[in-house]
């Protein structure tokens, strides 16, 4: 009996140090993000705007990477770099959210993790500095998946958030952007920017995990909520498939169940890429939406797919290799369409 006892200690033991080896050092982690899709060309960036959006997305991609080096979980090391994009002017999330028709700011975030399909989001918050973290808090203390407007707020409030005074979100140049947008509704000008941020992780665990904030569509409807705090549309997470966030136009990817979809193709067999391309080039283009996935798989591939003229993102991927891309040329991956698809 005593040495029954006593082997099943070291079993207990040995069992533990290969998990601990599992999740070594070495372990592969990987990381990948977006700062929204869109018109975005050489054209109409300016060299000092281009070298700005470059370094927030390196600083955030390594934000994330370092967590997930230093064995954080997946969604803390989502939230690492999505704060810093939420924190930056720079983006159309936290700080430089966009202005809906009636002048505020409402924002949405989700979170999810892959390996048990945990979920938290927020919709319609217009006081909350970082909206990926309040999603956070919903999923882990919480017994819902999404909260939204006051009811959000409130929970928020009794977990010690600082609420921010809507001025915090006030930018100029979002402020100047919805004149612009009421006053070329009436031009039928189509110029589109969606500067939502996103993050995809594989984690030192094998685990996956996603996450989007956003302020939505700018000159939105007040009350209206996109894709990005929806599950399944503007975020998805599974360890079986992939992780996936989204920007683009949100009501399309809600109908299209976008990142959903993408995983699902994923689980039945499909290589990442070839998923994203199908859904976002094929499925997308065909319904007449404009947007982009990053996605990483359970193996650390990682896809940028777009359908826009550009998407602001970036990678670090298993080997440790970074990316930083805006333009379409700016890699050989995916494909322009200009609303063309071919079957
Ligand atoms: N997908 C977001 C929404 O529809 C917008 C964006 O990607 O910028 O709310």
């Amino acid at each position: 009996m005593h040495g029954n006892k006593a082997n099943l200690k070291y079993v207990l033991i040995a069992a533990g140090l290969l998990l601990m080896s599992h999740a070594s050092a070495d372990t592969p982690v990987a990381i990948a993000i977006h700062g929204g899709a869109g018109t975005i060309t050489r054209a109409n960036l300016t060299a000092d705007k281009e070298t700005a959006i470059r370094a927030a997305l390196e600083t955030a991609v390594k934000a994330g990477y370092e967590a997930l080096k230093n064995g954080a979980d997946g969604a803390d090391a989502v939230t690492a770099a999505i704060n810093i994009m939420e924190d930056s002017p720079l983006f159309n999330a936290g700080k430089g959210a966009v202005f809906d028709a009636a002048g505020k700011n409402e924002m949405d975030a989700s979170i999810m993790e892959g390996a048990d399909l945990n979920a938290g989001a927020v919709a319609a918050v217009t006081h909350i500095k970082n909206p990926i973290n309040l999603a956070l808090e919903v999923m882990r203390h919480s017994k819902h998946v999404m909260l939204i407007g006051a009811g959000a707020e409130a929970f928020a409030r009794e977990r010690g958030f600082e609420m921010m005074d809507p001025s915090y979100f006030y930018t100029d140049f979002r402020w100047q952007q919805l004149q612009r947008i009421k006053a070329k509704e009436k031009s039928g000008d189509k110029a589109k920017l969606f500067s939502t941020v996103g993050a995809v992780v594989l984690d030192r665990q094998g685990n996956l995990a996603a996450g989007t904030s956003t302020g939505g569509i700018a000159n939105k409807r007040w009350g209206r909520v996109g894709d990005s705090p929806i599950i399944g549309a503007g975020t998805y997470a599974n360890n079986r498939s992939c992780a996936v966030s989204a920007t683009g136009h949100g009501e399309f990817f809600i109908r299209y169940v976008v990142a959903y979809d993408i995983c699902n193709r994923v689980e039945s067999g499909t290589p990442l890429a070839a998923a994203a391309e199908t859904v976002i080039n094929h499925v997308l283009v065909k319904a007449g939406a404009e947007g982009g996935v990053i996605a990483i798989d359970h193996a650390g591939h990682i896809t940028t797919t777009f359908n826009t003229e550009g998407m602001y993102r970036a990678s670090i991927d298993v080997s440790g290799k970074l990316t930083v891309n805006i333009y379409r040329d700016d890699e050989d991956t995916g494909k322009v369409l200009g609303g063309k698809v071919e079957h």
